[in-house]
């Protein structure tokens, strides 16, 4: 099959020619630059979902995927776990929520492989993002796993961003220190049916009277749910599509997809200097051991490829 044969089967929902379009912009191989101007466009809402490892960010996408296919909208989850040098989705279950869903036409659920460096993360996710939504797809999840830095790179490709916490893990602190409060749009705090629950809320909240805000600014909600029980899944729904409407205001969303571009070309531009630019280990040894400074060693390595 061509690439035009592909997409057009991709679009009508057949999930293993999306699958093959996914892994040619992930591998970056031959037919990528011709598949991103075929599959330009598209107006999807991408959703990040974040969070410490086990708050329950697997069945909440299940349960998320439920409540948008009940209102016809076709789905597509990016699973990235930057701590993994696996593909195949171990650690996020992806299998298990491919079984919730695996006889849906209108969800396709994927992992995406790590390339060992947060530059090619970053913009790998990117470029798969924009194939899911070029092909139709209505909502775009990102999934990944808490682990600071790249938590917020990923969020920087997202329109809403969902930060997951879960009573009596400690998360709270976790996140202050991450810095991933700041780039949370809608808090979740699952396991509700959980002891301890209130006391998270309250927290949050707490932390969050502390933030002076501008009128008009974004206030972020605290949604709770039971994502195992499917409960209070529409609540969040409705809060994802507030802040949606929020940035739809005001040319926001135009903005945030700027921002959104700029991120994922900053991200290429990075990989790519990384790659031209080598820093030896002959070079490093030599700074380390006092026979050159650093500022001299930097210039030695621009020059080389000059
Ligand atoms: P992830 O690592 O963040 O993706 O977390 P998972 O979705 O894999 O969930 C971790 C565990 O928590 C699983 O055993 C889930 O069944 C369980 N879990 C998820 N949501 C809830 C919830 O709302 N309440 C309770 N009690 N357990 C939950």
């Amino acid at each position: 099959m061509g690439l035009q044969q592909l997409v057009e089967a991709a679009r009508a929902g057949d999930r293993r020619a999306t699958a093959r379009l996914v892994t040619i912009v992930e591998n970056q191989y031959e037919g990528a630059a011709e598949l991103a101007r075929l599959v330009k466009g598209g107006d999807a809402t991408v959703v990040g979902v974040t969070g410490s490892p086990g708050v329950g960010k697997s069945t909440l996408v299940s349960a998320l995927i439920g409540a948008w296919r009940e209102q016809g909208l076709r789905v597509g989850v990016l699973a990235v776990d930057p701590s993994s040098p696996f593909t195949g989705g171990a650690i996020l279950g992806d299998r298990v929520r491919m079984a919730d869903h695996a006889l849906d036409d209108g969800v396709y659920i994927r992992s995406i492989a790590t390339r060992g460096h947060l530059g090619g993360l970053a913009a790998t996710t990117g470029a798969a993002v924009r194939l899911l939504e070029g092909l139709g797809f209505d909502v775009v999840i990102v999934e990944t796993v808490g682990v600071g830095q790249a938590e917020v790179e990923i969020a920087s490709l997202a329109d809403t961003t969902l930060l997951l916490l879960a009573p009596g893990m400690g998360d709270g602190i976790q996140a202050v220190k991450a810095g991933v409060v700041e780039i949370a749009d809608v808090y979740v705090v699952n396991k509700a049916d959980r002891p301890g629950a209130d006391g998270t809320v309250r927290d949050l909240k707490a932390m969050m009277s502390l933030v002076r805000r501008e009128p008009g600014e974004w206030r972020q909600p605290v949604c709770t749910t039971i994502a195992s029980e499917s409960k209070g899944i529409d609540d969040l729904v409705a809060a994802i599509g507030k802040h949606r409407d929020w940035l739809a205001g005001e040319d926001r969303l135009a903005d945030q997809r700027r921002r959104r571009a700029a991120a994922e070309i900053r991200a290429r531009v990075d990989a790519a200097l990384r790659q031209r630019y080598r820093v030896t280990d002959a070079l490093a040894e030599a700074v380390a051991k006092g026979e050159t400074d650093v500022a001299s060693a930097a210039r030695r390595v621009l020059d080389d490829t000059a």
